[in-house]
């Protein structure tokens, strides 16, 4: 028998989740389908377990500088496995909540792996269930690189399983998960070696950034590997051995991970059978309104391929059901000015164009740039204090804000109000004529000459 709703939903991660919620507050009878956890990579294998290891590491940071302030030593050794049993216990409470949340919100959960029939119905074990609208929200999946033996290695997936911190890691990759999982095991204790395919790490980023997160890996004592194209991986009684394509080697490794961006997961949806071919790299494509091509089905988060970040698949769902349930026509997510941070160590928040960018679109001479460096005070009493550089891209006479960079201590917490000042299309002189608060390092967002 085939059941009806308004909506089904594939796909019960953070986005998927909040289209359903939004929806069913609107009135909307809704199902979501999902085969795995609620919550998907972010609460279960991303940003939650990540945030929770950063804290961590964060803490030991702070017991080294605790040090400098006049304490005893603080902190005894990581014990991972506490660590890791206090995680699954607030995941799985994460998990539950969800499931509570949709229940009070009248959202039906169905268990499985759905399956277009055709482009207003979806299998799932051998029930069909259909509606007018269907919103894929399937996610991602960590890619493992095709040379021999990878699969010795772990992805961010596995990372989150392990049991005991690795000894000695190799993590190849040079993006938001490889700096971000390199930076807390070296703070926790583990000999990590970065090993990037070209020169820099966050290549998208400002280069001040880069250049800042750099040093601060280097003197963390992260060894950092860069122009290395890996050709393989062996295991055997000394352990894991990276194979590079020049013939040199990494070797005596306890895990390998593999960080090297994500693939959409679109494969297994028989997209075929609702009339959708996948775009380039296998993405769902959509337009801003998140409509596919074919009507009635929507995507949104990591597989269309735009910014793959939670709060962008919560927003680009909630405006979703808005304009379906909520009698707002026009209501659709803008991608521009999309805040984020790397919680690297220290952090890195950043929203808006980056200099060169400014530079390209808006020409050399339209763009000004603001930036200082310095030494926040927490670290007043450290002989070698990490620093903080920050900067401004502003364009035209008026000097509007058009990208806010930033690495230091606190720079994943400041970022938020000032993202809000750039939307609302703020000028250096509105940054002048916000009073200071002292002292913070906020405070230097606002003195900057
Ligand atoms: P990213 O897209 O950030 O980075 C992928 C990295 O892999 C790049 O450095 C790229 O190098 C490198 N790479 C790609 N192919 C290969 C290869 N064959 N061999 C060696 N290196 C390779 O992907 P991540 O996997 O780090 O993260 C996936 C997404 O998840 C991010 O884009 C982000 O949207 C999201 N995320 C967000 C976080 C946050 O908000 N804090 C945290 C974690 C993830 P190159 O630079 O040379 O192209």
């Amino acid at each position: 028998m085939t059941k009806h709703y308004d909506l089904l939903i594939l796909g019960g991660g953070s986005g998927g989740i909040a289209t359903a919620n939004r929806a069913a507050r609107y009135g909307a009878r809704c199902a979501l389908i999902e085969r795995g956890p609620l919550g998907g990579a972010c609460v279960n294998v991303g940003c939650v377990p990540k945030k929770l290891l950063w804290n961590a590491a964060h803490l030991r940071h702070c017991a080294q500088l605790a040090l400098d302030y006049g304490f005893a030593p603080l902190l005894g050794n990581f014990d991972w496995a506490t660590h890791k049993r206090a995680r699954d216990t607030y995941i799985a409470k994460l998990n539950g909540r969800y499931e509570t949340g949709l229940a009070d919100n009248g959202v039906t959960l169905v268990r499985g792996h759905g399956r277009f029939v055709d482009g207003r119905t979806i299998e799932v074990a051998g029930g069909r269930y259909q509606a007018d609208h269907i919103v894929l929200a399937t996610g991602s999946r960590p890619v493992v690189p095709d040379v021999p033996g990878a699969s010795w290695g772990l992805t961010s997936d596995g990372f989150f399983a392990l049991a005991k911190r690795p000894r000695r890691v190799a993590i190849v990759g040079a993006g938001y998960i490889a700096v971000e999982l390199a930076c807390a095991l070296r703070q926790l204790g583990s000999d990590v070696s970065l090993v990037m395919r070209g020169a820099h790490l966050l290549a998208a980023f400002d280069p001040m950034l880069r250049e800042g997160l750099t040093d601060a890996m280097a003197n963390a004592g992260i060894n950092l590997l860069p122009n290395r194209s890996v050709a393989g991986l062996q295991n055997d009684a000394s352990g894991l051995t990276l194979l590079y394509g020049d013939g040199e080697v990494l070797c005596g490794l306890d895990a390998v991970v593999w960080a090297v961006g994500r693939h959409p997961n679109t494969d297994v949806l028989g997209l075929d059978k609702a009339g959708l071919t996948p775009g380039p790299g296998g993405i769902v494509e959509t337009d801003l309104y998140q409509n596919t091509a074919v009507p009635g089905v929507y995507a949104i988060g990591d597989l269309t391929g735009r910014a793959a970040l939670t709060p962008v698949a919560i927003a680009a769902g909630r405006r979703l059901a808005d304009r379906l349930f909520g009698g707002q026509p026009d209501r659709h997510l803008d991608y521009d000015l999309i805040p984020t941070v790397v919680f690297s160590h220290p952090p890195i928040g950043s929203v808006g164009l980056t200099e060169p960018e400014a530079r390209d679109r808006h020409g050399q001479d339209a763009v000004k740039i603001y930036r200082t460096r310095f030494a926040p005070m927490s670290q007043a009493f450290s002989a070698d204090p990490r620093r903080t550089a920050m900067k401004l891209v502003t364009i035209g006479r008026d000097e509007r804000v058009v990208g806010l960079h930033m690495i230091g201590e606190a720079a994943d917490e400041m970022l938020q109000g000032f993202a809000v000042a750039l939307r609302m299309g703020a000028t250096k002189q509105d940054l002048d004529d916000t009073l200071a608060i002292h002292p913070t390092s906020a405070e230097e967002l606002v003195t900057m000459r």
